[in-house]
């Protein structure tokens, strides 16, 4: 007989969600996380759609502030407006959360040993190598996060508190630059003084992109913590079941590539690998049903959100003005409003196919090489 039934590689959002879904249907579930402190250090601007309401749990007290819209800025500073009528995402305590996460596991059954990496496993037998002990399971899970992804973007984020302003807490701030493609710039306010601001992209000096960004928003502010971190690169041709391990979570890719955020997308992973590995543990499923899930329910939207990426590689910071000037004036900042979602992006991309909106705000010498790509 294994060890365990399930035995999952890393306490982040994805592994902690499914200990507890399958700890829940009365799994034999052991945990093994890197770090002896939960959520530390802190990796994430922690924006998290309405929607994580569906595919996982979020109490209140993790809510730190919630959003309804965006200043979206170009290059040299042109901004667009966008917001919706109620709130589209929250501000998380990320920290708590993850540690909420790991303890709704354990309360539902999971066995969680901190301070423990796992340095081998097998993916053929199920064998684990923990502290020099070798452990069994019947289903294993890589949950180690963006470590285990094949290819990944740096990523730093402040905490910072800005002195000369208050900031209005109902909107984001998002900057855009032709250097970080298909990476941006983040402010994420917690507070009216105090804020995440962040950035991604394929760069080595991310800390004066940074730096820049803060001080166009703010001639005094402070620098409260500085974090770094990576945002794994959506491989869609990855293999997600390797013999008994699944991937889920960043480890899988299972990341939005136009943003980086994964949680979402890690907790609805999560709900599907619960349900194909109760069906394999009860010898009615095939752990590929997993992958052909995950391919259901991310591959449309992550291809066009790769469209997306394709599309703004070509852009230059000049192409990006005259976009955002041509977008003001086709009146686009309404129907993002109407149509922008910060999970699903195809239906204000069809949106703006449809009106012919793309082809009209983009320079004409891009024309065919855009067509090229949503063709
Ligand atoms: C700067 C930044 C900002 C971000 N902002 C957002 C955002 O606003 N919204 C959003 O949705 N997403 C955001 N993300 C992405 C988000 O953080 C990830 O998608 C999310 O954490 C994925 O969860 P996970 O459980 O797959 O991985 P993780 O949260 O990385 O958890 C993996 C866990 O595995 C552990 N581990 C690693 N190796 C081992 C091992 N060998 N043995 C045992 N344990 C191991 C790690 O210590 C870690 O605790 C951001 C990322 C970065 C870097």
């Amino acid at each position: 007989m294994t060890d365990y039934d399930v035995l999952i590689m890393g306490a982040g959002p994805a592994g902690s969600t499914l200990a507890r879904l399958t700890a829940t249907k009365g799994f034999r579930v052991g945990l093994f996380e890197r770090k002896k402190i939960i959520g530390l250090p802190l990796q994430c601007a922690g924006l998290v759609s309405h929607r994580i309401m569906e595919v996982n749990v979020l109490p209140d007290e993790f809510i730190l502030n919630s959003v309804r819209g965006a200043v979206l800025h170009s290059p040299s500073g042109i901004k667009l407006r966008v917001s919706k009528d109620r709130p589209e995402a929250h501000v998380i305590d990320r920290t708590a959360y993850d540690q909420h996460l790991a303890e709704l596991a354990m309360e539902a059954g999971a066995e969680l040993t901190k301070g423990t990496a796992v340095r081998d496993f097998n993916e053929k037998t199920g064998h684990v190598r923990v502290n020099g002990d070798e452990l069994s399971a019947d289903v294993l899970v890589d949950a180690r996060g963006q470590s285990a992804a094949p290819s990944r973007y740096p990523a730093r984020q402040y905490l910072v508190r800005f002195r000369d302003s208050e900031m209005d807490t109902d909107f984001v701030d998002l900057k855009v630059d032709s250097r970080l493609s298909p990476g941006f710039m983040w402010r994420i306010p917690i507070d009216e003084q105090t804020a995440r601001v962040g950035v991604f992209g394929p760069q080595q000096n991310l800390k004066e992109f940074l730096k820049g960004f803060i001080s166009d928003l703010s001639s005094d502010f402070e620098i409260l913590e500085s974090h770094h971190g990576f945002i794994p690169r959506p491989d869609l041709d990855l293999r997600l079941v390797r013999g008994r391990c699944i991937l889920l979570g960043d480890a899988a890719g299972q990341v939005k590539p136009t943003t980086g955020g994964g949680i979402v997308l890690a907790s609805r992973a999560a709900g599907v690998a619960a349900e194909v590995i109760q069906g394999v543990l009860e010898g009615d499923a095939d752990l590929k049903e997993y992958e052909d899930a995950c391919r259901k329910i991310h591959m449309s939207e992550m291809k066009n959100q790769m469209r997306v990426q394709r599309t703004f590689r070509l852009l230059s910071d000049k192409d990006l003005d005259h976009i955002f000037l041509k977008m003001k004036e086709y009146g686009a900042e309404d129907i993002i409003s109407e149509y922008g979602d910060m999970d699903r992006q195809t239906p204000l991309i069809r949106e703006f196919l449809k009106r012919g909106i793309l082809f009209r705000i983009i320079p004409s010498i891009l024309t065919s090489k855009v067509a090229g790509i949503w063709k």
